[in-house]
């Protein structure tokens, strides 16, 4: 596996050298495409000229031709590499640059001619010769033939121009490269760091040390959300390890009490201390229950979580079942001389039934278990466009808000209801967040303590 500053090194020392290659082709072919088109022209106009210059060369009146100005003409052309052959109005040659008297050239004039010569035979195809006809008020007096050689497009002060532009695109081109293995792995450092760093607590984590947390100081906002997501997942982590140790001691709490009640009845009984009266044996026959119903509303709730998944939905009236599930408490309300207010509105729903009973039975139960003498209780529903509301309101005994959500969890008991001994195990309200849940909706608990609690159900539609 590469290391991410390799990977970016490479990729941007990629790109740099890709730009600066395209950038060396573009250049040089537009400068060679450019430089031709000029020269081409620059080629003509010198030609033009220098046939409107030999016209200028013959006396109308003699009709003759000044040779000598024509050859001074033909030697400056010469150095320029333009080979001139001047003809009379008859085709007979006035003056020609290969065949004219050398002795009265200069030397150099002598090299050049032989340098073209040499050229000439080499490369023919680098020689091209047009006629110009010499006009005199419109009447033909001679024609010019002028032969230039191309060299390659490019004179050497071009080339020269070319060479130092494709020096500076490998200086720029070696700088850039230099820059961008600086700036990747000034960047790589940037984005791997704090991507190690989540590495290494992530594993921390998986060790089991949940106290560990990302430093999210970073400002990049995809790492941010990265190092904030892991550390809320480590939050929620400890969190649950935190119920889960809970749990265990809850339930070993829970188990302990009857058992330890029940483990001293019998020892007593077996050792002759107590006599095996049936109201003995009936105690501990009680704390025996006591267990079997921890045990089965363990059974239920796990039962419960599975049955979830499918959920039996059908039509029927709210109103009808807080009724029905309201009855079932009115012993307990006239002994605890409860009063129970109601809605009057019908509401149809849309949910499994069965299980919603379930949720109304465990709220009711909670808020007449948890209720003072004399208190009052509250059932409402109201229908949303998008949504079921209901809630269940006491003026019990009410639990601190910051353990709101911790209700919800299996085996949690507040501490006052525990000191009370009201007999729940803590059960209940596990089922009716599962049972919630399962519908998609929510269920929320808010409470003053010691003046009441009020329990929230939304289902969507
Ligand atoms: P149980 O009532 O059997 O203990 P639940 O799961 O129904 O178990 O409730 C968990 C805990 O939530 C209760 O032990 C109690 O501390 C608290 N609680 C539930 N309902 C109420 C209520 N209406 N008023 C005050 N506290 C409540």
């Amino acid at each position: 596996m590469r290391k991410f500053l390799t990977q970016l090194t490479l990729c941007f020392a990629l790109i740099v050298l890709l730009t600066v290659a395209l950038i060396a082709i573009f250049a040089n072919i537009f400068l060679v495409k450019n430089f031709d088109s000029y020269l081409t022209n620059q080629q003509l106009e010198y030609e033009q000229n220098l046939a409107s210059g030999l016209t200028l060369q013959y006396d109308d009146e003699t009709e003759e031709w000044n040779v000598e100005y024509i050859h001074g003409m033909g030697m400056y052309a010469l150095e320029d590499y333009y080979i001139i052959k001047v003809y009379d109005k008859n085709g007979s040659v006035v003056w020609d640059a290969e065949n004219h008297d050398m002795q009265s050239c200069h030397n150099v004039m002598q090299g050049l001619l032989d340098e073209i010569t040499r050229l000439k035979t080499q490369n023919p195809q680098s020689f091209f010769t047009t006629q110009y006809p010499l006009l005199r008020a419109g009447v033909q007096i001679g024609t010019a033939e002028i032969t230039h050689f191309v060299s390659n497009g490019l004179s050497e002060s071009d080339q020269q121009f070319i060479n130092s532009l494709n020096v500076i695109l490998v200086v720029v081109g070696v700088l850039s490269l230099v820059v961008a293995v600086v700036v990747s792995v000034f960047l790589a450092n940037k984005i791997s760091k704090p991507i190690t760093q989540l590495a290494k607590v992530t594993k921390e984590i998986s060790r089991g040390n949940y106290t560990i947390r990302c430093d999210d100081t970073t400002k990049t906002q995809e790492i941010y959300q990265l190092t904030d997501s892991v550390n809320h997942m480590t939050d929620e982590i400890e969190k649950q390890e935190k119920l889960r140790q809970r749990l265990t001691s809850d339930v070993a709490h829970e188990l302990r009490t009857p058992l330890a009640i029940a483990a001293s009845y019998l020892e007593a009984m077996s050792e002759g201390v107590w006599e095996p009266t049936p109201e003995r044996l009936r105690s501990c026959q009680e704390e025996i229950d006591r267990i079997t119903n921890i045990v089965s509303e363990l059974e239920k709730i796990r039962q419960i979580e599975s049955e979830n998944l499918n959920l039996n939905r059908t039509d029927f009236d709210f109103k009808e079942i807080v009724e029905s599930v309201t009855s079932l408490f009115d012993i307990k309300m006239s002994e605890k001389k409860l009063s129970c207010i109601t809605g009057n509105d019908k509401m149809i729903v849309n949910a499994d039934e069965r299980k919603i009973r379930q949720v109304l039975l465990n709220l009711i139960s909670n808020a007449v278990k948890y209720s003072y003498e004399g208190g009052k209780i509250e059932i409402g529903w109201q229908e949303y466009d998008t949504e079921w509301k209901f809630y269940v309101k006491d003026t019990g005994i009410g639990f601190p808000q910051e353990q709101a959500d911790l209700l919800f969890e299996r085996f949690y008991r507040t501490d006052v209801s525990r000191s009370r001994g009201t007999g729940g195990v803590g059960i209940g309200l596990s089922i009716v967040k599962a049972i919630v849940e399962a519908h998609g909706g929510k269920v929320t608990a808010d409470s003053v303590q010691g003046k009441g609690s009020l329990f929230t159900v939304v289902l969507p539609k």
